[in-house]
């Protein structure tokens, strides 16, 4: 259930509220919103009695969820939400390029792909420093050497960094040196996981699972909110299908649905989604039209030599021809407004 708060009301009234709602066995989650004050009921079993907390001084009204996933459903939060990052901003109206390697290569080389996808138009540089691999004897990332390029990037480069985080263990450490913490495909449902990143507060982008339907990626990211992260941007990068024509199918389908059923803001994967260069180009297209707000993808200098996902890297020219797609995209009356 979600309670309501008159404009205007006090904070004394607002923590009065929220008490009451932990004396009644529940756990009261404050909604931060541009147009209303709001306090979330959470670990309810069952539907919430509303009547004292109806008639509570700044009391507005109390509206049942009916959701599973409360704290990510537009239900609660209508408004887009949007993440800051290095200045920045993810969802809303903006459209956000993520591009760099699948992994952190050396310095020097990582830098000079760096400064060529800021050139182009990308506003977060991607690598991953830790890479969960399906086969131990490949590469397995640099580590912790992999996270100082990657603040090289940021602080000489001038591009905020998102890197994958693959353990509990390893969370602090790579916040410190990245602005969002992503969450691969194969941890989205690792809670421990999940509930740590969500008391770090750094912004996270949450990769949709292998397998996993729109209600268990909504749930995973009500882990982080949950928790009390708020900047959680989503990834959808292909679902495991019985076609063997490409590497996943990139499930386009789940974009205008995601964005009415949450207000997080939407972004796709055509790299991992389609897992060939050469369709990267027209799965970028086609993202932007369903309404995601951005793109990630795995772009290089010198691809072939890539040291992972060599085959799926496009080059840094496709990616500034996908820049331009996107200009010629925006042009279309937009699919959703706010709320
Ligand atoms: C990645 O983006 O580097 C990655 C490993 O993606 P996914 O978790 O979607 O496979
Ligand atoms: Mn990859």
């Amino acid at each position: 259930m979600l309670v309501i708060m008159r404009k205007g009301s006090t904070e004394k009234e607002c923590d009065a509220v929220e008490e009451q709602i932990q004396r009644m066995g529940y756990t009261p989650l404050p909604v931060s919103g541009e147009n209303r004050t709001a306090i979330c009921v959470t670990g309810n079993k069952g539907p919430v009695e509303a009547a004292f907390l109806n008639q509570m001084p700044g009391v507005l009204e109390c509206i049942p969820v009916t959701k599973p996933y409360k704290l990510v459903s537009r239900e609660v939060h209508p408004e887009d939400t949007t993440v800051l990052v290095g200045g920045h901003s993810i969802g809303g109206a903006t459209t956000t390029f993520i591009a760099g390697p699948c992994s952190v290569e050396t310095e020097s080389r990582t830098l000079a792909v760096a400064q060529k996808v800021k050139e182009a138009g990308a506003h977060i540089f991607r690598a991953g420093a830790y890479k969960p691999r399906t086969s131990p004897y490949s590469f397995q990332g640099l580590g912790e050497e992999g996270l100082l390029t990657l603040k090289r990037v940021r602080d000489e480069i001038g591009l905020p960094v998102v890197s994958e985080v693959i353990d509990t263990s390893l969370a602090e450490k790579v916040a410190e040196h990245v602005d969002i913490l992503q969450v691969g495909a194969r941890n989205m449902q690792n809670f421990a996981l999940l509930t740590k990143l969500g008391e770090l507060k750094h912004p996270v982008l949450l990769k949709r699972g292998i397998a996993a339907t729109l209600e268990e990626w909504l749930m995973a990211a009500e882990y982080l909110l949950a928790a009390g992260n708020p900047n959680v941007i989503l990834c959808e990068r292909g679902v495991r299908t019985f076609n063997n024509h490409s590497r996943n199918t990139l499930d386009l389908n789940v974009v205008p649905l995601a964005r009415k059923m949450t207000h997080l803001p939407v972004l796709v994967d055509p790299s991992h989604g389609v897992g060939q260069r050469d369709r990267v180009r027209p799965l970028a297209r086609a993202a932007l039209a369903s309404g995601a707000h951005g793109l990630m993808m795995e772009v290089h200098t010198h691809p072939d030599t890539a040291y992972s996902d060599a085959h799926q890297t496009i080059h840094v020219e496709t990616f500034a021809g996908i820049v331009k797609d996107a200009s010629i995209l925006s042009q279309l009356d937009p699919l959703f407004s706010e709320s």
